[in-house]
């Protein structure tokens, strides 16, 4: 979906010009009592019944009168109905954080007993709910090395939920959703994609083949590094089952302050990827050309393992890439590198109006074992780059000095 005929900022302009109406308008009617064009801020714990029948109907399901704030809000409800309309999902449910998303997805779908397959590069929380905490509900994960064959062995041999993040966290690998998503129907087995690095700006999961779409709203999706937020978007039964689980639940609610910041955000979404994205694949082809970096991780680059599947899947390349120092002593080089940095800035997170830079081996990565952290093709002098809205000029001279100083420490 990324035709190779046409100039990469062309492909991006129609991108952007397909969604950016959802964008500002989508799950935003004008209020109806009050006449304000931006969804108001509903802050009540309760919601008051019109008459006992409304009461009763409501609590059947029969009709929309809101009840309790953890069950549904307002300003909430105007965010999911712009996130659906965003992933072409019947519907989507906001949660409290991505990880909440995570969480509520994968419960939602799989029972003690059933087995879940996950790509061993992913976002490390994530690995870690996978890893670490499901067990003890009974739900069990192989972590493959996230080729379409490695998932199909694993649904084969039973597994009842397959797990995707696409492009992965922080190596850029590109999974096939259609083909893995195809073997897991054959099967009976779900598919969630994490789709919080391709935002809905790349990728459409759900036209794919993917049963529920999890994101961590965090990120660029709210766009300026205020808010933690999460979505789950998919087949209305599905989303009514893990809406139930993680938010009505376990209570993991998105407060409509958040909800609201979230929806702002959105409006300009599709501009600020645009932007982002268009950098993101300046600043890849600049440093696949530079000696000092080793190796450059963009699914744009044609030498990347992913870039032909990218390009039959994704509507752009993402924001997001990584690159490996060339040389010794990567780790002090790397923090050399960091600490060089006078644009960008060091930090967690991603997909913030400033570029931000990682080291996963030392900081994201770090509570991994180092044998499953090279394994996952994660190495020592490994750096993220989540491109922000600076100019494309200013971040390639950035990069170059900071390059410069890393060089000289050697
Ligand atoms: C940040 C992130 C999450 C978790 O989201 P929070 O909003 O921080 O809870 C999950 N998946 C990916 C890929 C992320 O980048």
């Amino acid at each position: 979906m990324i035709p190779e005929d046409v100039p990469y900022e062309a492909t991006l302009a129609k991108r952007r010009e397909a969604i950016t109406t959802i964008c500002v308008h989508a799950g935003e009617p004008k209020d109806p009592s009050t006449g304000a064009l931006d969804v108001p801020i509903v802050m009540s714990s309760a919601f008051g019944f019109a008459s006992a029948s409304e009461a009763a109907g409501a609590f059947r399901g029969e009709n929309d009168a809101y009840i309790y704030g953890r069950w549904e809000n307002p300003t909430v409800r105007a965010l999911e109905e712009k996130i659906a309309a965003l992933e072409g999902a019947d519907d989507a449910c906001a949660t409290a954080s991505g990880m909440a998303a995570v969480t509520g997805a994968v419960m939602s779908l799989a029972r003690a007993g059933d087995h879940v397959v996950a790509p061993r590069s992913m976002y490390a929380e994530a690995a870690r709910l996978l890893r670490e905490r499901l067990p003890a509900f009974g739900v069990t994960t192989t972590f493959v090395a996230s080729t379409t064959a490695d998932y199909a062995a694993a649904i084969a041999q039973g597994a009842k939920v397959a797990y995707l993040e696409t492009p992965q966290n922080p190596t850029l690998g590109i999974l096939n959703i259609a083909a893995i998503a195809a073997v897991a129907k054959a099967h009976g087995a779900s598919v969630i994609v994490d789709g919080t690095f391709a935002t809905p700006f790349c990728q459409s999961p759900i036209a794919l083949g993917a049963d529920l779409v999890v994101h961590s709203m965090t990120k660029a999706m709210s766009g300026h590094g205020d808010v933690i937020a999460g979505a789950i978007a998919g087949r209305k039964d599905l989303v009514a089952a893990a809406r139930d689980l993680v938010v009505k639940g376990i209570g993991a609610v998105l407060a409509p302050m958040s909800a609201w910041l979230v929806l702002r955000g959105l409006r300009t979404f599709a501009l600020r990827q645009e932007h982002a994205c268009r950098t993101a694949f300046g600043i890849a082809k600049i440093l696949a050309e530079d000696p000092r970096v080793a190796k450059v991780h963009h699914p744009s680059l044609a030498s990347h393992p992913g870039h032909t599947i990218a390009r039959g899947a994704m509507h752009a390349y993402g924001s997001l890439l990584s690159f490996e120092l060339a040389g010794t002593d990567a780790v002090r080089r790397g923090a050399v590198f960091l600490e060089s940095l006078r644009t960008m800035t060091h930090a967690v997170s991603l997909g913030d109006t400033r570029t931000l830079v990682v080291h996963p081996a030392s900081t994201t990565h770090s509570t991994m074992a180092e044998e499953t952290r090279h394994l996952a093709g994660i190495a020592d002098g490994l750096l993220r780059i989540s491109v922000g809205l600076e100019s494309l000029d200013d971040l390639v001279a950035d990069v170059r000095f900071a390059l410069a100083a890393s060089e000289k420490q050697t």
